[in-house]
């Protein structure tokens, strides 16, 4: 794509950084067969290609208009369109400096403005999300009719809130810190805030899991969110802030061992570490850390496939719907780690159509684009309902919450049950499929008489 910067507009490093990745675009229009919202809304201005165009003009003419603001709000930051790019358009990090950049200048409505701050200064906290949560449990029930009084976004918001609320007590994370003597390996694990209050019981899968296969696993108590719901809202000061924050707590934890890796059971969370180095590659005192940390990052189902799972204790006939989350399949390039550990623990996974489309979740984008959420869950779940599976499995808190919102089958997260495949628990909401699993002991006893 030809760009039309000035040369004392290209001293500003971030307009030089937009002006290299514009040049990549060949307009070839790939990406807009694999866009979520150019498939549903058919329109070229919510497509990648001609978000790019509005970028450029954003950047160019540094001017925010209401049809920029629009178009680059309704982007779910799935990445589809970077994984379809033969040209290597890093549309990821263009679309990111876009929204800082509106973020600064766009005129937003009051009532726009305070729930963008809103959910900036809650969901990131766990303390401050917990309260919010416990209110919206109570309002859940009244969804309905907030939803007759045009008041979408708060109906939306309910939609998402449990039934009921998680009974396992958050415990300090220094409780939580444990050693192993047969270890293989060290680990931290992130906790995470989002999925540590709605769901706990997925890194406790996770820490389970762990530990069944030789690995020392490190909770390091000073963590904080990551940073990914703020830096898609477009405040960049308060992402990289949470950022600097998390490599100074896992570098300072390293002092006492190092970490084999930095594991994290949410993917949204886990594409966002992955990119510190990249994020802080210009702040000196943090640069070289923050690569380190981004190195060391991995989704949980990477790291387990590397050290090896143990053997499964039961055989089960379930059938699991996998549902790649973006972050997972476009953001981080992790496709066949899940599925080999799920087929290892003895389910039958099952492909869901159209996989490489988003579900509609994307971070806070349920709350704030309700209606395109919306339409993508529930195209999503008519997909996972063609296969006929008995429960899907996912590695992301958000995408657990979009599908359980419309599912008829139970949506649980990978590890969950990875955990319950090799002697953990049973998932919750799985109680109906314990007739589905046999104990492999049984079987050995079954086949021997
Ligand atoms: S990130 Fe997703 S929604 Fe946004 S332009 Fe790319 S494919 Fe479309
Ligand atoms: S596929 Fe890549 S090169 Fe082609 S239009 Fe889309 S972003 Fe541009």
């Amino acid at each position: 794509m030809q760009t039309n910067f000035t040369d004392f507009q290209l001293e500003d490093p971030t307009l030089a950084r937009v002006d290299s990745i514009l040049r990549r675009c060949i307009h070839c229009g790939l990406c807009t067969a694999t866009c979520p919202t150019y498939v549903v809304l058919g329109d070229e201005r919510d497509s990648p290609r001609g978000r790019i165009y509005l970028m450029k003009q954003l950047f160019e003419q540094g001017e925010v208009t209401p049809t920029i603001t629009r178009h680059i709000d309704r982007c779910l930051s799935c990445l589809s369109c970077v994984t379809t790019c033969p040209s290597g358009v890093d549309y990821m990090h263009l679309v990111d400096m876009a929204r800082a950049r509106i973020e600064t200048k766009a005129h937003r409505p009051l009532g726009e403005r305070s729930l963008r701050w809103f959910l900036r200064k809650v969901l990131p906290y766990r303390s401050r999300f917990r309260f919010v949560l416990f209110f919206g449990s109570m309002a859940r029930p009244l969804r309905g009719l907030f939803e007759a009084v045009g008041l979408k976004r708060v109906a939306a918001s309910l939609a998402l809130v449990p039934p009921r609320l998680p009974r396992l007590k958050l415990r300090k994370p220094k409780d939580l810190i444990r050693t192993d003597e047969r270890r293989i390996r060290r680990v931290a694990l992130m906790l995470g805030c989002v999925q540590e209050v709605m769901q706990p019981s997925i890194n406790r899968a996770a820490i389970r899991l762990l530990k069944r296969n030789g690995v020392d696993v490190v909770i390091v108590k000073d963590e904080a969110c990551c940073g990914a719901l703020t830096h898609h809202l477009g405040h960049d000061d308060e992402a990289l802030a949470s950022a600097r924050h998390n490599v100074d707590a896992w570098t300072a934890a390293m002092r006492e061992g190092p970490f084999d890796a930095i594991l994290i059971t949410a993917s949204g969370c886990g594409t966002m570490i992955k990119d510190y180095g990249h994020l802080l590659a210009r702040d000196r005192g943090y640069a070289e850390r923050a690569s380190q940390v981004s190195a060391l990052a991995r989704d949980i189902t990477e790291f387990i496939e590397e050290v090896g799972m143990t053997t499964p204790l039961m055989w089960t006939s379930i059938k699991v719907a996998y549902h790649s989350a973006c972050s997972l399949q476009h953001g981080q390039r992790v496709e066949i780690e899940p599925r080999t550990l799920l087929s290892q623990a003895g389910f039958t996974v099952l492909e869901v159509p159209e996989g490489h489309i988003c579900c509609g979740s994307a971070g806070t984008y349920n709350i704030l684009q309700p209606q395109l959420s919306a339409e993508l869950r529930d195209r999503k779940l008519a997909n996972v309902a063609s296969v006929k599976p008995d429960v899907v499995a996912t590695g992301n808190i958000g995408c657990i919450n979009q599908l359980r919102a419309g599912s008829a089958v139970p949506v649980v997260h990978t590890v969950e049950l990875l955990d319950w495949a090799t002697g953990g628990p049973v998932p919750a909401g799985l109680e109906p499929l314990k007739s589905k699993i046999h104990p492999i002991q049984n079987l050995v006893e079954m086949a021997t008489v």
